[in-house]
């Protein structure tokens, strides 16, 4: 942002100079729609306009990279020809216009879009999105980072490796594949893995559990009272989203542990039973649930029930720094997930790959200072992009089974 008259002045004539480029007053025209399929597990979007202004998103949807391909290769449709600055506008004809909307694979699509029409406005009018949000709220966002894999073990050791980073809370899950009432020897070893996060982290250091909807309904009303005296800073998806009201309400008043849900749901409608229910904690993703477009919204929909939001990002560079934009504009945020070190990015590509300045990410006692650079605050290194595109991934998620074969949740 401007701090004097001579910074306000160069940054008024570069956006008048844009706009004479465009030749359409604040009207930009969408040109070009590409999507990168890059390791380890990312889909990137590209928007060009016809006067060359360019914004990138990302669209990353675990495992199912060809159908949110072949979504937003639909929306083309579209958005070609259509004013690029008209970002709810358009909103609301991808998710409206189309008749059917919602779910993953609609909201990841929609997602990538917005992100690279949030952060091609912010470049041609030369400022960050949190400023087109209503300015920073905060001065630094604080981060976590995950340990141990899909399978924990080990978590001393790997809390100490993520603390040596400069972070103060971290993520695990504590489970592997559960069976419908788990035996008391499965229950230790939750216990013991919390314990053992509890006593590296000290009283002042956080973790957080990540069930992944692995746990039954019935199984979390034993198991999440035992985990209180630990303090975990939230358990996650003790039960898959979509049990509904009930379940959810019944879950919540089982325990005084903060529950916390969030990535697979993908709009403020879908929200709205968990944050009925009673959690504390909603966990949207900015890759999954319309951009950032909708996750403001979903912010102030939490906002209205008392829950903070903690964007979830296992993900890549663009969907951490469009999570970044909403949470310096948000009052009720928690804790933002970030994907350095984790298990999926391991020898094959990592968070700071696609990115010409890697400073952006740089963590300080266990946060990220406020990016100040223009549209989403990154600079993607497009040929490294367009390199890596040329070999897509194919990753999906493994397939878990209980001792007797029948499926388990992963
Ligand atoms: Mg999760």
């Amino acid at each position: 942002m401007p701090n004097s008259l001579v910074e306000s002045v160069t940054i008024r004539s570069q956006i008048d100079e844009q706009f004479r480029r465009a030749g359409y007053g604040w009207t930009v025209i969408i040109d070009r729609i590409e999507t990168f399929q890059v390791a380890p597990r990312w889909l990137l979007v590209r928007i060009e306009t016809d006067d060359g202004a360019i914004g990138w998103g990302e669209a990353s949807l675990e495992g199912h990279a060809e159908s949110v391909q072949g979504a937003i290769d639909g929306y083309t449709d579209l958005l070609l020809g259509q004013d690029a600055t008209r970002i709810e506008h358009l909103w609301q004809q991808m998710t409206r216009a189309g008749f059917y909307r919602g779910g993953p694979v609609f909201g990841s699509a929609v997602s990538g879009i917005d992100h690279a029409l949030w952060d091609l406005k912010g470049k041609v009018l030369g400022v960050p999105v949190h400023e087109l949000l209503g300015g920073p709220v905060r001065d630094k966002v604080r981060v976590y980072g995950w340990i141990g894999g899909d399978d924990p073990s080990d978590v001393a050791a790997a809390i100490e490796t993520q603390l040596a980073t400069g972070l103060t809370a971290v993520k695990m899950n504590a489970s592997g594949a559960t069976e419908h009432l788990g035996s008391l020897a499965e229950t230790t070893a939750i216990l013991d893995r919390a314990g053992a996060a509890r006593e590296v982290l000290g009283a002042s250091g956080d973790f957080a559990i990540d069930f992944h909807g692995r746990i039954s309904p019935g199984y979390a009303r034993r198991l999440l009272p035992l985990l209180e005296e630990f303090h975990p800073l939230f358990v996650e998806e003790p039960v898959v989203p979509e049990m509904g009201l009930e379940v959810w309400e019944q879950v919540v008043a089982s325990t005084a542990v903060p529950i916390a849900t969030g990535e697979r749901l993908y709009s403020r409608w879908d929200a709205m039973p968990v944050l009925r229910a009673g959690i504390s904690v909603l966990q949207p993703d900015l890759a999954h649930a319309g951009g950032i477009s909708e996750t403001r919204r979903i912010a102030t929909l939490a906002e209205t029930y008392g829950v903070a939001i903690a964007p979830h990002c296992p993900l890549g560079p663009l969907a951490l720094a469009a999570a970044l934009q909403v949470d310096f504009a948000s009052p009720n945020f928690l804790i933002q997930e970030q994907s350095l070190g984790i298990h999926y990015n391991a020898g094959s590509a990592e968070l700071t790959d696609y990115l010409l300045d890697v400073s952006v990410f740089t963590f300080a006692d266990g946060y990220i200072h406020r990016p100040t650079g223009p549209g989403l605050g990154v600079q993607i290194d497009e040929a490294e992009v367009r390199r890596a595109a040329q070999s897509p991934h194919r990753w999906r998620t493994p397939t878990w089974n209980r001792v007797d074969g029948s499926l388990a949740e992963w």
